[in-house]
């Protein structure tokens, strides 16, 4: 959920009377979506434009509002959509089976507008603090670029995308050449300066929506590449590395060359199989230490399958 876009909701009943008394009640608020059925309130709650709260009712044919809260609370992609039940259940017993499927609330038909709006607005606030506080859990700290974990999960939806569409994928794995004795001479600060301006540097390399860069360990980065073959990633690992080297960071203990500079490993699958995305880090990681070996301040690249 995105500060000051107009949040989504997704309103499920199978009563189009109930349904139109509630987008009535939200719409100068919320931005609508309607389901009536429990089959089309998931396809909704999938897509990729998710909604940031569901109203859920809970009797409707064929699969009901608790085997669709179950659902959606089991689900990676949408555990955090808060779901409030609207139901003529009056029965406590259902009451509680809602809640303990993990909903957010539940409320009782004939219901107050005014109440609804309220609930509604105090779930979607802390909707908002949830999402704020997972994107923070995944970015770096100190460089403020994705961190690690970020860039692993990624790199498992990217990879069993590319497997089902059957297009290429590519990594590429960056260490700062001779960074220990950067810090031993300058400082841990201007060590911690150098790694943002070098996080900075990768990062406006980038140009596609679904590439990414991550901080991956304390001088190392990471890139995920969807859809780049072997051509393509060197390139992008090229200009990596020539990104860095302009920023003309002085290094007067490098052996390679008087200024900061990075060695890049890459690894391109043309056809991913499988659900293991490790053999390629683990190949992209093989090219980093070759380039090491070979020189540092440069890429080296392999291509898998
Ligand atoms: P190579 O050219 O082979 O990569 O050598 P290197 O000196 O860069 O590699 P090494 O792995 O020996 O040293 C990495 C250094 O990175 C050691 C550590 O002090 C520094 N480092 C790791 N994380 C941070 C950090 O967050 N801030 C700062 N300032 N330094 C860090
Ligand atoms: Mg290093
Ligand atoms: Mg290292």
């Amino acid at each position: 959920m995105k500060f000051g876009d107009m949040p989504r909701i997704l309103i499920v009943d199978d009563s189009p009377t109930n349904v139109q008394i509630l987008a009535e009640g939200l719409k100068a608020d919320y931005r609508i979506k309607v389901a009536n059925s429990g089959a089309s309130a998931l396809r909704a709650a999938t897509s990729h434009e998710p909604p940031d709260l569901i109203l859920l009712d809970a009797i409707m044919p064929e699969m009901d509002g608790y085997e669709v809260c179950r659902r959606l609370t089991a689900g990676d992609a949408t555990r955090n959509i808060p779901i409030i039940f609207v139901t003529a259940n009056h029965n406590e017993a259902d009451e509680e089976r809602g809640l303990n499927l993990g909903a957010a609330d539940y409320i009782t038909k004939p219901f107050h507008m005014s109440i609804v709006k309220a609930r509604v607005r105090n779930h979607l606030l802390l909707k908002q603090k949830t999402d704020m506080l997972e994107s923070l859990a995944q970015l770096d700290g100190l460089t403020n670029i994705p961190n690690r974990r970020r860039l692993e999960e990624a790199l498992a939806v990217e990879w069993r995308r590319a497997s089902r569409s059957q297009t290429a994928i590519s990594v590429v794995m960056l260490d700062i050449d001779y960074f220990k004795p950067y810090n031993d001479h300058y400082g841990h600060g201007a060590g911690d300066v150098c790694l943002k301006a070098v996080a900075q540097a990768l990062q406006s390399m980038l140009s596609r929506p679904a590439d990414m860069v991550a901080r991956y360990g304390g001088e190392e980065f990471a890139a995920v590449l969807p859809g780049v073959d072997f051509a393509g990633a060197g390139a992008v690992a090229e200009n990596f590395r020539q990104a860095v080297y302009s920023l003309h960071i002085p290094h007067a203990h490098s052996s390679v060359l008087d200024q900061v500079t990075i060695s890049a490993g890459f690894a391109s699958c043309h056809m991913p199989t499988g659900d293991s995305y490790t053999d390629l880090l683990a190949a992209a990681d093989k090219m980093l230490y070759q380039a090491k070996s070979a020189g540092r301040n440069r890429v080296c690249g392999t291509k898998l399958g």
